[in-house]
Parts: structure tokens; C-alpha cells; sequence
């Protein structure tokens, strides 16, 4: 209703007001950082878990830095798990991302999409389309389009193709379209062919690594089941929640130290020698070509992460 678009819009506008003047006011104390403008990220992850574990740590930097973060599930996991399916299981993956969101601070939405079955069709990519124009990103992430699930490569793709149409005006015209077309990055992969994935940026997560394995700890059904049954390690996985938190968190540790190590050379890029050399764990980030260009310029602006 129109009424509510208004309200809504409005109390937007004076949440922003009050958030940038308690940054300002806190920054003439010279207690915090001065926050230029308040950032839109928007992530979207094929399944519920994949914003998470590809972006998990820069979304809770942005938040410690007042940034608005979003992310969205494609699908909403409803095929994913041996035990369990169709609906229960895409409303037990629905709570599981709340709960994951809840300990950062975010949103998350799932799009009420099968699981295994995503297509990158007219109708998905106008749902994407008006999902970014209400958010309004200044920064998108999503999957590369050469990706070992097809979920995630239509994800991408339908990512892709909402690029540039998001500032057409006559394609969802009901939805106010955008001036501008938000950066766009990929969130890493392991896959080679037909390219690797080839970072812009690499940002520490040391200081949230504990937040996002809480976060990941959130996808109990996910971590603690499908996935060690898919993988054939179902018997390893313990009990007790603390004991699945300090197993996981090995895992992971190992995981997001190797990504830092990998890209040690951008890392230093970007730290400089002393911080660069001594981060510990890592999330990388490439440029999509349909977005606006991922400049040297905006990468500091879009990534505040380097002084
Ligand atoms: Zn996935």
C-alpha cells in the first residue's frame, strides 16, 4: 500500500539521519573512525549458508563500522539434507539463516525458490531485480557463473542479468529503478576452468572469525548433518553443541587461514607489509565486469577496511 511505502521510507530516512549524526558525534570525540556514508551491502548466496561462509567476516566488519548488510538466499534449501526435505526443512533452514543473522546484525531473506532446482528464468531474474532496487546496493556479491552447483551458477547468472536492467526504467516499472549500477564483486571459488578466481580484493576477518564460526554454527542443519553425511564423515561429527562448535571451528580455522595465505601478496597490497604479513584469516573478493567498475578509487570506499 502506498501509505506504507511512505511510512517506511520515512522512518528510513530518520534512522539514517540519527545513525550519521551519532558517527559524526562520536567522531569529534575522536572515539570512532568517521563514517563518510552509510553502505548498502547486498550478498546474495544460492543457499542458506553460502553468504555466510563466503562473506561472513566482512559483513560483520561492516556492521562494526554502522553499515547496512543483506543477505539473500536464492533458494530456500528445502532438497539439501538426507533425513529430511520439502518444507520442514526449508522452514528449519529459514530459522537456522535468523539465527546466523541475528549474531551480526543483519537481514536475511530466503526467496521462496526449490532447492536444486533454481532456473535462471524471466520471472527469477525480475524477483532479483526488484530485490536489488529496494535495498539499493552500493555493493553486490555473488557466486562466480562457473561454480560445481548449478544453483550457484544460475544465482549468478541471474545476478548478472539483473546488472544494468536494475537501471532501466520501463523493466519492473513499478519498482523506482536505480541511477547508477551497483559494483558488483564474486565471492571466491576453488574452480579453474575456464578461469580462476583472480581477487581485487582480500580483506583480514581476524577480529570476527569467532563471529562468523558463530554464525556458521547457527547452520546446524547443514554443518552438523547434510554436509559430513554428503562427505562420508557423518561419524566424526560429535554431539554436545559446544563440542560441534570447537569441531567446526577447526575446520573452518584451517579454511579461512588458507585463503589468507593463498592471497598473502594482495594482503600486504593492501595492509601494508606489517598488517599484511600477519593476518591469519582471510575473505577475497573479485570484480564482475556488468556491474560498475571496481576501481582503485572505490575499492577503499566500498572495502573500508585498509587504513
Ligand atoms: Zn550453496
Amino acid at each position: 500500500m502506498g501509505f506504507g511505502i511512505i511510512r517506511n521510507a520515512e522512518i528510513e530516512k530518520a534512522t539514517q539521519y540519527f545513525i550519521n549524526e551519532i558517527a559524526n558525534c562520536l567522531t569529534s570525540h575522536g572515539k570512532t573512525k568517521k563514517m563518510s556514508k552509510q553502505l548498502n551491502i547486498l550478498v546474495f548466496g544460492a543457499h542458506p549458508d553460502d553468504c555466510d561462509i563466503k562473506a561472513g567476516g566482512v559483513a560483520a566488519l561492516y556492521v562494526q563500522q554502522g553499515h547496512r548488510v543483506k543477505f539473500v538466499s536464492v533458494t530456500n534449501g528445502d532438497a539439501g539434507h538426507h533425513e529430511m526435505g520439502g518444507g520442514p526443512l526449508a522452514r528449519r533452514r529459514y530459522a537456522e539463516a535468523q539465527a546466523a543473522a541475528d549474531v551480526i546484525g543483519i537481514e536475511y531473506d530466503l526467496l521462496d525458490n526449490h532447492d536444486g532446482e533454481l532456473m535462471p528464468t524471466l520471472e527469477n531474474r525480475y524477483k532479483i531485480i526488484r530485490t536489488i532496487r529496494e535495498f539499493r546496493p552500493d555493493l553486490i556479491m555473488t557466486h562466480r557463473p562457473n561454480d560445481y552447483h548449478p544453483d550457484h551458477r544460475y544465482t549468478s547468472t541471474l545476478v548478472q542479468d539483473a546488472a544494468y536492467m536494475v537501471t532501466v526504467p520501463n523493466i519492473c516499472s513499478l519498482t523506482p529503478h536505480l541511477e547508477r549500477n551497483p559494483v558488483i564483486v564474486y565471492l571466491s571459488d576453488g574452480f579453474m576452468k575456464p578461469s580462476a578466481f583472480t581477487p581485487d580484493v582480500v580483506v583480514g576477518i581476524d577480529a570476527v572469525i569467532e563471529q562468523k564460526i558463530d554464525m556458521l554454527h547457527c547452520h546446524v542443519s547443514q554443518f552438523y548433518e547434510w554436509l559430513p553425511y554428503n562427505g562420508g564423515t557423518l561419524d566424526t561429527v560429535p554431539t554436545g553443541a559446544s563440542d560441534r562448535r570447537a569441531w567446526l571451528a577447526e575446520r573452518l580455522h584451517k579454511r579461512f587461514r588458507a585463503t589468507a595465505e593463498k592471497y598473502r601478496d594482495q594482503l600486504i597490497a593492501l595492509y601494508g607489509e606489517g598488517a599484511g604479513s600477519q593476518i591469519q584469516y582471510a575473505e577475497a573478493f573479485e570484480g564482475c565486469e556488468y556491474g560498475s567498475s571496481l576501481t582503485a578509487e572505490n575499492i577503499p570506499i566500498l572495502f573500508p577496511f585498509f587504513q
